[in-house]
């Protein structure tokens, strides 16, 4: 049994340790809480102990907020640490958690460089094997990334352009916006996404265009990728309905064309806090014209990247070698769908 310490129980953290409880190969000893908030509680609720920095015992204790330790006494009793502190955090925990010898996951906020390696577990899970750390790269590059292998398992792939209409902020961040604009981020081509799919896939041709958008649901994403050679719709939408964590949407059957409605969809479901770790491609989107390959896709970016997060703890701790079997049972753990919705 890995035993796993969450640092940074935020929307990140707090989606992972509940996925880490639902698996039978790896258990959560602890999570850490900076504040003696409402997410403390609810941590405290669902059973987490939870471990506090030294000098804000007195704040917990003023607030009546149970804790179990420091944040010390908690690495010492764990394998594995997921960093899911606010991006640039995890770099400054980095040396703290190689003194105690840890295995680290960080997340998409840090630089590439904070880890031995940038994952998905489509990609590079083999090479994950052992290491002693990992990046998991960010919403956004995850939900590229997979669709990306998908295509470069059909054909090569020449080039990729891509506009990411992303959410403004998640539900919970009452402090961002924007609120009422659409908001260039940043204004030049090409934003960071494209750098960072490349962390994983290499150096493929791609640019990417960032827009904020006044939403906290999903982000969406417009895919222009041209394979070196022609392709057809068919063989693309038979690689997209094969490939885990993938699910595809008929608008015209089922009525969905918005972020909106597959949010509903996954309440309607019964998704806990309406989770959608799956790319949901609107199938009515694909076009193909010879070489050129069109599509839409929506990411939901609080839940898409859970699943990779559990997936980097059995590659490295390598309780689980091989990637699809791995992938397997974290999906059947989370109720995760692939192929059409019917
Ligand atoms: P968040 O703000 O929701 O959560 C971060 C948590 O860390 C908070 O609970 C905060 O109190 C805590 N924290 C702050 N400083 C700390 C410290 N010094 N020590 C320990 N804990 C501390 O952030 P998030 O959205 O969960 O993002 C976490 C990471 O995941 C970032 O790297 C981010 O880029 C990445 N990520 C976020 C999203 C998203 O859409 N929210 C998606 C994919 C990846």
């Amino acid at each position: 049994m890995i035993r796993v310490g969450i640092n940074g129980y935020g929307t990140i953290g707090k989606r992972v340790a509940e996925a880490i409880a639902l698996q039978d190969d790896m258990k959560v000893v602890g999570v850490v809480k900076t504040r003696p908030n409402y997410e403390a509680l609810s941590a405290l609720k669902k059973g987490f102990d939870i471990y506090i920095p030294r000098e804000k015992e007195k704040e917990f204790i003023d607030k009546g907020v149970g804790f179990k330790g420091f944040i010390e006494d908690l690495l010492e009793k764990i394998d594995i640490v997921i960093d899911a502190t606010p991006g640039g955090v995890g770099a400054k925990y980095k040396s703290i958690y190689e003194k105690y010898g840890l295995k680290m996951i960080f997340q998409g906020g840090e630089k590439a460089a904070v880890a031995d390696l940038s994952f998905n577990s489509f990609v590079n899970y083999e090479k994950a094997l052992g290491a002693r750390s990992v990046r998991v790269v960010s919403c956004n590059t995850t939900g590229l990334v997979r669709v990306l292998w998908v295509l470069s398992r059909i054909n090569e792939i020449e080039s990729v352009r891509a506009v990411i209409i992303r959410r403004g902020a998640d539900p919970k961040e009452i402090d961002r916006g924007p609120i009422n604009s659409l908001v260039l981020d940043p204004p030049s081509v090409p934003s960071h996404h494209a750098l960072d799919v490349k962390t994983v896939l290499g150096d493929i041709d791609i640019e990417t265009v960032a827009i904020a958008s006044p939403t906290t649901l999903m982000h969406m994403h417009v895919l222009n990728v041209r394979m070196r050679n022609n392709v057809s719709k068919e063989e693309i939408i038979e690689a997209f309905s094969r490939t885990p964590r993938i699910i595809l949407v008929d608008s015209s059957r089922t009525g969905i064309k918005s972020s909106s409605e597959v949010i509903e969809l996954a309440r309607d479901l019964g998704r806990k806090r309406y989770d959608v770790y799956e790319n949901v491609i609107f199938k009515d989107t694909i076009y193909v014209k010879g070489r050129e390959v069109i599509f839409v896709q929506a990411i939901h970016q609080e839940a898409i990247v859970t699943p990779e997060n559990i997936d980097a703890i059995r590659a490295l701790s390598l309780i689980e070698k091989d990637p699809w079997r791995s992938i397997e049972k974290t999906d059947k753990s989370l109720g995760i769908l692939s192929g059409e919705i019917r």
